[in-house]
């Protein structure tokens, strides 16, 4: 029940900052909601215009005599932007953030740039006078002439850069010839159709038991108008995408339209064609090497009927669809869901949200269901569906663990083991293809021994402390230190070290140990460019190459047929990040890269090095059983009241001054407390501040505070009064403040 609205006048305009304030009448006042459109007085003349309500407020912006008052509610059908502007209200509430950074997340601004359009030269004769007037060009020895027009007779039209560029005619001879009536240059504006010229063959999978099981269950549901969240857990291969299919079929057939959202690094080839082969033109993508003006015209078609189905990463969530009926999104545990930037969202859940509100249903699909979710599934939040098997029961490749430690007993220092070369040497005379996998997230500043495999903890935290410059280990929730030590504590061993290892320095090792086997390299300093990342995946599938060594990239969603051995350099380094998330990512790691292996027909092996062999998530990805990994995992949890056994807030305190960045953390985590004290919150735990993981970036001094509550809402509120507390302190304006809900990878 707020006195006044903000409202947005034209939100194809570039600036969706420029709202404007008006009064809300006392008998709108219960009805009125962000995303309602309103008729208002606008202008000199009180011209009656209509806009968006996009913030309620009590806090008049100006005098507040001046502030005029809305006419009434829009009525009829509610147009998409509205359901979009209400979205957006809810990540501004939900994740942080201003109600602009919002809106400019869910409502793709117009572009200056000019629309894209194709000129096309056509021609404007019958065959007959063609070939006449060609005869006659020929007889005259107009050679350029000539040489168009018979290229016209072939294809009609020909784009006109093409005429310029392969033909090598001259812009005066178009333009003589179109003077003679013989062609005619023509303006098409294009949408760069995401397919080329790809051939289109309808083709289409006999479901099996299992898959039409799962089809059957959500669309009864959905025909009833019950729309739910559901969680598909099956292994890669076992079907899933046909499942989508499939359903999104059924919807598309009762008149309502589908996203799909992909990993931006899944997006690959085989996927986008399958969808295009049962689909057609009637389904579009997204990505990022899109421009803004591309991305625009996918979602004025998107708007204006011509798409059912949209595919892409996180942002195709807010395709405009006015009546949108299922939100597919796979490989639901992703951490490329949650984005990086205000607002922090969550596509997941505001996928869930935005469901909600346009009436549709969300299916989740994963082979390694995010701890989230599964728990969402155990708590009937969600509904979960089981494909049990790969099709045509392909084997998946068998485990096998080496133990680091031991290695390191026998002499060997190597980071190959002896298992590994011997397997490696003999793939290498079968000529069969070898992946070598070092699974780096960011900076793993762990501390471990390599003699016993002792990884060095927050005592509070139960989450590893990372190395820093100055010979201390650190917690990044808590801010707990303390020293290197210079032996281990366990076993007294000397071998005690932060954990280094590259795939630069794995190719050398590579390259010495088999110097006639030809080696690829993938990381982030060979794929700058998304070129350099398919002419490297495409040389391997050409088996130009016989072993590929890499990061996170070379694990996601590949066909590698000829690749049956995948090894795992080292499972800890994403066992040990300083972050709770650390087994669930190495599990999900794990999996996805023995999911490389045994493809074809051959089976597979993978190889999982580790220093911690007695790991659950070691132990359980080997045998590659995720339920009881979910339990192990889920008990660790709410033993610490970890996510999603609670929730998470994170504030992020930072300033281009070292002193005010650690005096402001300091101050607002008092504030905090005190307000604990005196009784005024309950139930919340604070840790901190430490630094952030990176704690300097570019001159600016980053802080973190670390909140946890069971009841998200509490920590929404805590985050309000905090806001409010710092924009009304002089002191603090030399700091910046932002939160993250839930984080998936924090500051
Ligand atoms: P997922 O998405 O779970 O990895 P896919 O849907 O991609 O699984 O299926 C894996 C492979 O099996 C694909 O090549 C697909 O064409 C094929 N496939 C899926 N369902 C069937 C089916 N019912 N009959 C035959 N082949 C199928
Ligand atoms: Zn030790
Ligand atoms: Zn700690």
């Amino acid at each position: 029940m707020a006195e006044f609205a903000n409202i947005i006048i034209d939100i194809s305009h570039e600036k969706l900052d420029k709202t404007f304030q008006y009064r809300v009448p006392k008998r709108l006042q219960t009805e009125l909601d962000v995303g309602m459109q309103v008729e208002i007085p606008f202008g000199n003349g009180e011209r009656k215009t209509t806009g968006y309500v996009v913030e309620l407020t009590d806090t008049p912006e100006y005098d507040v005599e001046k502030i005029k008052e809305i006419y009434d509610l829009v009525e009829g059908s509610i147009p998409i932007e509205s359901q979009l502007i209400a979205l957006a209200g809810w990540m501004r509430k939900n994740y942080g953030g201003t109600m602009n950074h919002a809106l400019k997340t869910v409502l793709p601004v117009k572009q200056k740039t000019k629309e894209k359009k194709q000129r096309l030269i056509q021609l404007k004769l019958s065959r007959n006078k063609a070939e006449e007037q060609l005869a006659l060009l020929e007889k005259k020895n107009h050679k350029a002439r000539a040489r168009l027009l018979s290229a016209l007779l072939e294809q009609n039209p020909i784009p006109y850069e093409a005429v310029r560029g392969k033909l090598n005619i001259t812009a005066s001879v178009i333009r003589a010839m179109e003077e003679l009536g013989i062609l005619g240059v023509e303006e098409k504006r294009t949408y760069r159709s995401p397919f080329g010229d790809l051939k289109r063959e309808e083709s289409r999978l006999i479901l099996n038991d299992g898959q039409q099981q799962i089809v059957e269950q959500i669309w009864q549901e959905w025909e009833q108008q019950q729309y739910h969240t559901y969680l598909i857990h099956g292994v890669t291969g076992s079907g899933k995408t046909a499942v989508y299919i499939d359903l999104i079929e059924r919807v598309v057939k009762s008149g309502r339209q589908a996203i799909v959202l992909i990993p931006e690094i899944a997006l690959t080839y085989q996927t986008v064609v399958r969808f295009y082969q049962r689909f057609g033109e009637r389904v579009s993508i997204l990505n990022s090497k899109m421009s803004p003006g591309e991305r625009y015209d996918q979602f004025e078609r998107a708007k204006s009927g011509e798409l059912d189905v949209m595919i892409g990463p996180r942002s195709a969530l807010f395709t405009p669809f006015s009546n949108l009926g299922v939100i597919i999104i796979d490989e639901e545990h992703e951490t490329s869901y949650k984005s990086e930037t205000i607002p922090r969202y969550h596509a997941r859940e505001t996928a869930v949200e935005r469901a909600k509100m346009a009436g549709a249903s969300v299916v989740l699909g994963s082979a390694t269901p995010s701890i989230d979710s599964y728990f969402k599934a155990q708590q009937g939040e969600y509904t979960l569906l089981n494909l049990e098997k790969r099709i045509e029961e392909k084997p998946l490749p068998s485990g096998e663990i080496v133990d680091l430690r031991e290695e390191l007993r026998q002499g060997n220092r190597s980071i190959l083991s002896e298992r590994l070369k011997e397997l490696m040497a003999d793939r290498l005379e079968k000529h069969q293809q070898i992946m070598l996998f070092i699974n780096r997230r960011g900076m793993a500043g762990f501390v471990s021994c390599r003699a016993c495999g002792h990884v060095l903890k927050c005592p509070h935290c139960d989450v590893a402390l990372s190395q820093h410059n100055n010979g201390k280990m650190v917690c990044h929730y808590c801010g707990y230190e303390e020293a290197v030590p210079q032996i281990c504590p366990e076993c007294g061993s000397k071998y005690i070290s932060g954990f280094k290892a590259g795939t630069q320095k794995v190719e050398e090792i590579v390259k010495r140990k088999f110097p006639e086997a030809r080696v690829l390299r993938m990381d982030f300093d060979t794929t700058r460019n998304k070129a350099g990342y398919e002419n490297i995946l495409s040389a391997f599938a050409n088996q130009e190459a016989d072993i590929l060594i890499g990061t996170q990239m070379i694990v996601k969603g590949h066909d590698f047929p000829n690749v049956t051995l995948v090894g795992v350099l080292a499972a800890d380094l994403s066992l040990y990040v300083s972050d709770f998330h650390g087994a669930e990512r190495t599990f999900q790691l794990l999996t996805q890269a023995s999911g490389r292996a045994g493809r074809g027909k051959l089976p597979g092996e993978v190889i999982i090095q580790t220093y911690s062999p007695e790991h659950y998530c070691i132990e359980l990805a080997r045998q590659q059983d995720y339920v009881k990994f979910y339990e192990t995992e889920i008990a660790g949890r709410e033993l610490m009241n970890y996510p999603p056994c609670g929730h998470m807030m994170v504030m992020l305190v930072a300033s281009g001054d070292e002193m005010t960045a650690a005096l402001s953390a300091e101050l607002l985590g008092k504030k905090v407390r005190k307000a604990q004290d005196d009784g005024k919150i309950s139930g919340l735990s604070v840790l901190g501040p430490a630094d952030a993981s990176v704690a300097k970036v570019k001159d600016i001094y980053k802080k973190v505070i670390y909140f946890k509550h069971a009841d998200y809402q509490e920590l929404v509120r805590i985050k309000d009064v905090l806001e409010q507390f710092v924009n009304g302190h002089r002191e603090f304006a030399k700091v910046i403040i932002q939160f993250d809900f839930n984080p998936m990878n924090g500051f």
